[in-house]
């Protein structure tokens, strides 16, 4: 297939269902993808239904604004407050509910918050408005933090900084591997994560804990070949990653996007909100490029501990995939997309907003 239509196609896709439908797996399996774009994908095009009621695909902690800690947009409510300078960030983290509010509450407060749609955009700002401090709030999973580390190896000007809210998939994964309550069969894996960072380091995977690996696009017929795919992993008990995304992925990725973000960033321990800080999950600044730390810069202190659950939210529960959103009380109710009581209601890829319509 070489065009978008054909991925859409509903003979293609009801036919690739019907296949799955076939299959005879000995138990119930449930496959867990760990990306917003999926979830997003699967909604709008209602590929849960065509699916037998033996597979169950769970969404994971894939969205980069719902894992994005609480602590992490206190620092950039208490820059734009505190220190007046200006917040430049992404528009899906303007309503993200935080300890004394959203960036949204910050900005009526009168704290300058500016919404880009690139880490470049932040960069030329900092370059048009010299006497101005600009930090960029910078989110997301390897493959935005191919573009952050381009635009820091751009040599911004001094009047730049950052708070680095990058993380990483593999760590995460692991995580839910080894907790015997979420018990996933297999995992579809992002497309452009792994577009960027290649595959190679998930081939361990499959024979560590004997679970299946399949790299999906975005497009139905996309999704439904990885679901296939892991259904015959699990039949044949014959685990392996396998690239359902030939058109764009690479056992060894995007070598320049990979070098840029070792170039800039080192490996460090990080929170994920709701889920507590996993080791070896997150890019912080590397020791050359500091000048750039917002937290070093604006010698912020942490002035009280933050709270990244409000009382009642399931939001932890629903990114290990361990519930559905209906099943928290909040939902529809006092959380819905106009007035986000948790993190998985704000975006475009967050599993409660998802469910809740698109
Ligand atoms: S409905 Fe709202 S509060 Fe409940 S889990 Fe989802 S986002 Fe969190």
């Amino acid at each position: 297939m070489k065009h978008i239509d054909e991925y859409r196609d509903e003979k293609v896709i009801s036919g690739m269902a019907s296949t799955i439908s076939r299959r005879k797996a000995a138990k119930p399996l449930k496959f867990m993808h760990v990306c917003g774009t999926h979830e997003n994908a699967i909604a709008r095009f209602g590929l849960r239904a065509l699916l037998p009621e033996w597979i169950r695909i769970i969404a994971g902690p894939g969205c980069p604004v719902c894992i994005c800690p609480t602590e992490d947009i206190d620092l950039a409510s208490q820059i734009a407050l505190e220190k007046k300078a200006a917040i430049v960030t992404f528009g899906d983290m303007m309503k993200v509910p935080a300890t004394d509010g959203s960036l949204f509450d910050v900005k009526s407060s009168g704290g300058k918050i500016h919404v880009v749609y690139s880490p470049s955009d932040a960069v030329s700002m900092a370059r048009e408005n010299p006497y101005e401090e600009i930090c960029f709030f910078g989110v997301g999973f390897e493959t935005t933090a191919a573009p952050v580390a381009a635009a820091i190896l751009s040599r911004p000007p001094d009047n730049f900084s950052m708070i680095s809210s990058h993380r990483i998939i593999p760590p995460a994964l692991e995580l839910l591997l080894n907790r015997d309550d979420v018990a996933i069969d297999g995992f579809i894996l992002p497309g452009h994560v792994t577009t960027v960072m290649g595959y190679s380091e998930y081939e361990d995977f499959p024979k560590k804990y004997g679970k299946g690996v399949a790299i999906a696009g975005f497009e139905p017929a996309d999704v439904l070949l990885a679901i296939l795919n892991l259904v015959e992993q699990v039949i044949e008990k014959d685990y392996k990653v396998f690239n359902c995304y030939r058109r764009s992925v690479t056992r060894e990725g995007n070598r320049l996007a990979r070098e840029a973000i070792q170039n800039v960033f080192e490996i460090s321990d990080s929170r994920w909100r709701g889920i507590g800080i996993i080791k070896n999950s997150g890019l912080k600044l590397r020791t050359e490029f500091q000048k750039y730390d917002a937290v070093k810069k604006f010698q912020l202190r942490k002035e009280k501990e933050s709270i990244d659950l409000n009382p009642g939210c399931l939001c932890h529960l629903i990114m290990i995939g361990k519930i559905e959103p209906p099943e928290c009380p909040m939902f529809g109710k006092r959380c819905t997309p106009e007035f986000p009581y948790g993190p998985c209601m704000v975006s475009s890829e967050g599993t409660c907003r998802l469910h809740h319509g698109l």
